[in-house]
């Protein structure tokens, strides 16, 4: 690994090339890049640099005081998390464990790529319903859907419930090994090392991003942490950290420590337990050019590719339903997205994707094709014009894509047989649905539609207020 010793005075420092050699060979430093250490995502050298050889691992003495010091902060400074609570009995029955398996799985993954704070409620509710990973296997993919909608990364979602279906099918219970745990879909080697080690006390590590700045900051390693070889050796960095009798609680507080103390940009070094094992603080120390935050190396964000989409929000006046006959209100149509791909099966306003940024002209007439073609929704044919107005645009992030989203209202009535509108489409390759307002606001949208929703609710109030 590129280590950063405390002789040298600048920021970015490699080993001599022999890395094989059991001695520390004198360090030599590296051209300083920036005022951070900065990590592309490819660098051919690092592979050869990194190989973990046993000077890079703890020693034994400092492994056991790591632990000590660590089991110790965390049972007194812990946060108390709902997926944390164990019950009082003196020992677990299977019963219980799998319980608790299934809460930290559920846990883990809604909070991967979401804060704590956020993800309670949703953990909450998730239990309210679902208490038992029997009770998951009985839900639909809309109703788990319905209750992620705001975390985003629904494929998480989705894996959950054929993981828990396909745990309930098997009949062997939940799975207690890394080995079988790996074999549930959705679950990596980072989910299947805390559910093992935590819910089934099974002597292995867990790697995340806590962990990855922990470790990297207690060893001041700064390669790419994103590096395979590099991720590879904060694993065995990990594996030999963890304690063999309370692996679940360290490696809790391997990730608390990393979650409260050891953050990103703000280190409270001076409350870290394990300050004197650190050798990026150290360091930092005694040049006061380092700063702990330089470890582990910045890695360049990949870059986002841009997309453009323009959202029709088709709202049908009217006193029938169009689908019961029914005498009601305004109705807004909904578009189920196809079963693979981005934000699978999920349901919003009927959208296109354009090449490129699109004027209001050609916008409009590919939204009027769309709705020709999908909907049999016609001007003057099927459908009267009450009013059609630009709503504004937006952009929306996913971790790969900048997405511009423009939006329209078009407000409408329908005209002849209007049940009959839909009849003829083919709803195995579009599902399609009208809901009121009322429900549309208790429905669970992506955050990217209940954007949209809500930019039309403004326009609407504006307009009434004028
Ligand atoms: S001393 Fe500071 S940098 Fe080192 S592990 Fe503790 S909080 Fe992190």
């Amino acid at each position: 690994m590129l280590v950063q010793l405390p002789l040298n005075r600048a920021s970015n420092f490699a080993m001599e090339n022999d890395l094989k050699s059991p001695k520390r060979k004198r360090a030599v430093p590296l051209k300083k890049m920036s005022s951070q250490n900065v990590a592309s995502q490819k660098e051919p050298q690092e592979e050869k640099q990194s190989i973990c050889d046993m000077e890079d691992m703890f020693s034994d003495i400092e492994t056991q005081k790591i632990r000590k010091a660590l089991l110790g902060w965390y049972e007194d400074n812990c946060r108390d998390l709902p997926w944390r609570r164990r019950t009082n009995k003196e020992e677990e029955e299977d019963e219980e464990k799998e319980k608790r398996a299934y809460g930290v799985w559920v846990s883990e993954v809604m909070l991967q790529q979401t804060r704590v704070q956020t993800v309670i409620q949703y953990y909450n509710r998730w239990m309210l319903k679902w208490p038992t990973l029997h009770h998951l296997a009985q839900a639909s993919l809309e109703e788990v859907n319905e209750m992620w909608a705001g975390l985003g990364y629904y494929r998480r979602a989705r894996f959950l419930l054929e993981g828990a279906k396909m745990i309930i099918a098997g009949g062997d219970g939940f799975p207690k090994t890394i080995s079988s745990l790996r074999k549930v879909p959705g679950i990596g080697e980072y989910t299947a090392g805390a559910i093992a080690s935590i819910a089934f006390e099974e002597v292995a590590p867990v790697v995340d991003g806590n962990v990855v700045r922990v470790l990297a900051r207690l060893k001041a390693i700064c390669a790419n942490p994103k590096h395979k070889t590099i991720v590879k050796n904060f694993w065995k960095l990990a594996a030999q950290l963890v304690d063999p009798c309370l692996p679940g609680d360290f490696n809790q507080s391997l990730m608390e420590l990393g979650a409260i103390i050891c953050t990103p940009m703000n280190p409270s070094c001076s409350l870290c337990p394990v300050s004197s094992h650190c050798r990026a603080y150290s360091i930092s120390k005694e040049d006061k050019s380092v700063v702990v935050t330089d470890y582990p190396a910045k890695v360049l964000k990949v870059k986002q590719r841009k997309e453009y989409s323009a959202v029709c929000v088709v709202e049908i006046l009217g006193s029938h339903d169009i689908v019961e006959g029914q005498n009601t209100g305004s109705r807004f149509l909904l578009v189920k997205r196809p079963n693979e791909g981005l934000l699978a099966g999920l349901w919003e306003f009927p959208s296109i994707t354009l090449d490129k940024e699109a004027d209001l002209t050609l916008r409009k007439n590919e939204i009027d094709h769309l709705l020709k073609k999908s909907f049999r929704l016609e001007r003057g044919m099927t459908y009267q014009k009450i009013s059609r107005e630009e709503v504004g645009e937006f952009f929306h992030i996913f971790s790969h894509i900048r997405l511009k989203v423009y939006v329209e209202l078009l407000v409408i009535c329908l005209k002849g047989e209007r049940s009959d509108l839909f009849s003829e489409q083919d709803n195995e390759v579009m599902s399609w649905k009208c809901v009121d307002s009322k429900a549309l606001a208790t429905l669970g949208l992506t955050s990217g539609v209940r954007k949209v929703y809500n930019m039309v609710q403004k326009l609407k109030q504006k307009k009434l207020s004028t």
